[in-house]
């Protein structure tokens, strides 16, 4: 199941601590990441198929790495790990890497990464995340086991359902049956209605001031490490965003169209600020519970976004968990209303290559690395 952490605390004793290259894929949040390493002083590795990737970093020159590593396939990186760790690499992982390379192909990539890669079989499965964020106290949308017994509208997310394509809402039992597969697996939840706000944290288990998650469970009693709230945003999502102008869920189905949550970009939001005791709760819940989710669990480490939905009661149901940087982080390369306060210019990515350094110096790197 994965690397054993013994090696790769084995191939960090070897690596040449001066000379760290920071390594990304080419998608999802990279220019923030390598912006973010080229501030705090790092080496930059990209990692791309096809040069129309590579080329188009030159249009960014603020994070157009210093080297690239060109593939035909993401999953030839399994193939240059001893080419990784001979040039020091860490990668940071986001979530077109472990799209690329497939789940268990990133758990055995023998590379040092940064963050917790056990943690992923806890966020892959709707029903262990479900388990981990109310051990945390956190309130999700219910489940609905018997659609028959349901009076409000549901949301029915297939099992296969890929970028958010393949969702549908209901507005009643009628409405459900008439238009659901049968033939294919499908959860059922309620649909709650509210404003999304998507809440970027950052969890440093190597730091003992700030807010410091208070352990639970066996880790009770125990500062765990701090936690930071470092941006937030609201996806796009085409086309349910822009579904209205056409009338009705009863009308667009009349024109053979349903709403799809497809992300295309993000915007920048703040909550109100009565409602971030109550985030900051979420957060340390979820955070103090990783602790406990098996025998030995190292816990979150580094970013991690809660995907929360406030009601009119201005009650959070956090609906998902993303255990890494999220795209969503991506319209603050130059810091945000929260991260500002505490240091200017402050991204997630940015973050990151912090966390490294001040570990480096520390000589306590492996405690942010699997
Ligand atoms: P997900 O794939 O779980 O991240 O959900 C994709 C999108 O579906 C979210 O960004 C929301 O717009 C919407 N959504 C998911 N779950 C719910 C829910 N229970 N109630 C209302 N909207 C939801």
């Amino acid at each position: 199941m994965g690397v054993p952490f013994t090696d790769v605390q084995n191939w960090l004793r070897q690596y040449d601590k001066n000379n760290i290259t920071i390594g990304v894929v080419a998608s999802h949040s990279s220019l923030q990441i390598l912006h973010g390493a080229r501030l705090e002083g790092f080496r930059t590795l990209g990692i791309a198929v096809g040069e129309n990737r590579r080329r188009f970093y030159q249009a960014f020159p603020g994070a157009d790495p210093d080297e690239w590593l060109m593939l035909d396939d993401y999953r030839e990186m399994l193939d240059y790990a001893e080419w990784f760790r001979s040039k020091n690499v860490i990668i940071i992982p986001h979530g077109s890497l472990v799209e690329y390379l497939g789940a268990t192909n990133f758990r055995n990539l023998e590379v040092p990464t940064f963050g917790n890669r056990g943690i992923l079989h806890w966020e892959s499965s709707r029903i262990l995340q479900r388990d981990w964020l109310e051990a945390g106290g956190c309130t999700m949308p219910k489940l609905i086991d018997d659609p028959h017994k349901r009076d409000g509208p549901v949301i029915v997310k297939y099992a296969g359902a890929k970028g958010g394509r393949g969702y549908f809402i209901a507005r009643d039992y009628r409405d459900f049956r008439r238009n659901v597969d049968i033939e294919e697996d499908f959860t059922i939840q309620e649909y709650v209605l509210g404003c999304r706000y998507y809440l970027h944290f950052f969890f440093d288990p190597t730091q003992t001031d700030g807010f410091q998650v208070r352990g639970t469970g066996a880790q009770s009693g125990k500062n765990l490490g701090r936690l930071e709230l470092l941006s937030m945003d609201r996806r796009d999502e085409s086309n349910v965003d822009e579904f209205y102008k056409l009338g009705s869920l009863r009308d667009l189905r009349e024109m053979s169209l349903e709403p799809s949550f497809v992300v295309t970009g993000n915007q920048p939001v703040v909550i109100r600020e009565s409602l971030l005791p109550r985030a900051f709760e979420l957060a340390e819940g979820t955070v103090a519970a990783s602790f406990n989710l098996e025998e030995g669990a190292r816990g979150m480490i580094g970013p991690f976004c809660l995907e929360t939905i406030v009601t009119d009661k201005l009650e959070f149901k956090v609906f998902e968990i993303s255990a890494r940087i999220v795209a969503g982080s991506n319209p603050f390369v130059g810091g945000s209303p929260y991260s500002d306060i505490n240091e200017p210019f402050m991204s997630t990515g940015r973050r990151i290559a912090r966390a490294i350094k001040s570990s480096i110096e520390h000589d306590s790197l492996d405690s942010i690395i699997s």
